[in-house]
């Protein structure tokens, strides 16, 4: 869906240049240019900026509003709005989703309209941000909003996190944009180690087949060493993607309601390595920012079954957490 919040393109599975430059009104070359690409591949979570005419905008039509009010808002005319949106009259309905175009870069942040059955958490996937960027942006205090209200878009939100240099999440957005998650069903967040230096999502997920699970890897994410996953790297399990309970700890109640994140290493032996540190960090804040209860209690494997286990090792790093209580 396009993004009132202009400015870049997440790439979703299935994307390709010509599909994305059809979408915004704009060229394969003026793509590439814009984005320094030498060839055609593009990947899944990459960042494509939309300069000028790639730029467009959507502007929901709202009660009281005309093609001229809409233009003056946009800096357009009333016009170029007709041509981009092949209307033969000034005539618009409320609702209606008009393309603006883009030599018109909007300074203003892009407006949503609430409709009937859309959550806070719909919406900020909508526009590849996140719960809270969109509660600040409108000073809400609370997750309920109501059909027919305004919210400003802000741009940046999440993006801003991949923009800075690490794409760690991108992987974790592009999956999670693609599944319904019932955020009010996550209420604890259990980060795990994985006691050995070797394996990843595939490996794991393999031996707790062997164990009986039958839903394979206990946990909903893996996070790499360097050694069979990359340093860093957020790999997603099959529990995420079908949004099933965990098997990461004894409790039945924290299974059924908990998310299993496991760092890859013997962080009883030595601490996590900095990109570790850095994706749990940011994966912790994606999960409780509109993929979890507000409340969710993020804790750890030892706190959970107490006496039973020293997971995640004493050199996790638990003053990390601190930031999500
Ligand atoms: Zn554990």
């Amino acid at each position: 869906m396009l993004s009132a919040a202009g400015g870049t393109h997440t790439v979703r599975r299935g994307d390709t240049l010509g599909a994305i430059a059809k979408k915004y009104g704009t060229s394969i070359s003026a793509l590439k240019s814009a984005n320094g690409l030498n060839s055609d591949t593009i990947i899944v979570g990459q960042k494509l900026t939309l300069t000028g005419s790639a730029a467009a905008a959507i502007h929901v039509v709202a009660k009281g509003e005309s093609l001229s009010t809409i233009a003056r808002k946009y800096g357009t005319s009333v016009r170029s709005i007709k041509s981009e949106n092949d209307l033969k009259s000034d005539l618009i309905k409320v609702g209606q989703r008009l393309k603006i175009p883009g030599k018109s870069k909007v300074s203003d942040p892009g407006i949503h309209i609430v409709r009937k059955g859309e959550t806070l958490s719909l919406i900020a996937q909508t526009y590849g941000t996140r719960v809270n960027t969109i509660k600040e942006a409108n000073n809400l205090r609370s997750d309920r909003i109501n059909v027919g209200q305004k919210l400003n878009i802000p741009s940046g939100g999440s993006s801003s996190i991949i923009a800075d240099g690490s794409s760690l999440l991108a992987p974790v957005i592009a999956a999670t944009n693609r599944l319904r998650v019932d955020s009010s069903r996550w209420r604890y967040i259990v980060c795990h180690h994985s006691a050995i230096e070797a394996g990843n999502a595939e490996a794991y997920g393999r031996a707790h087949k062997r164990r009986g699970m039958e839903n394979g890897l206990a946990y909903h994410f893996v996070i790499g060493n360097g050694r069979d996953s990359g340093d860093g790297e957020i790999e997603i399990g099959p529990r995420w993607k079908k949004q099933l309970q965990g098997g990461h700890v004894r409790s039945d109640k924290v299974n059924e309601s908990g998310i299993g994140i496991c760092i890859v290493g013997n962080l009883q032996d030595h601490r996590p390595s900095t990109k570790q540190r850095q994706a749990i960090n940011e994966l912790i804040g994606f999960l409780k920012d509109g993929y979890s209860r507000s409340n969710a209690e993020v804790t750890v494997h030892k706190l959970v079954d107490k006496n039973h286990t020293v997971c995640p090792g004493k050199y996790f790093p638990y003053d990390d957490l601190k930031h999500f209580a």
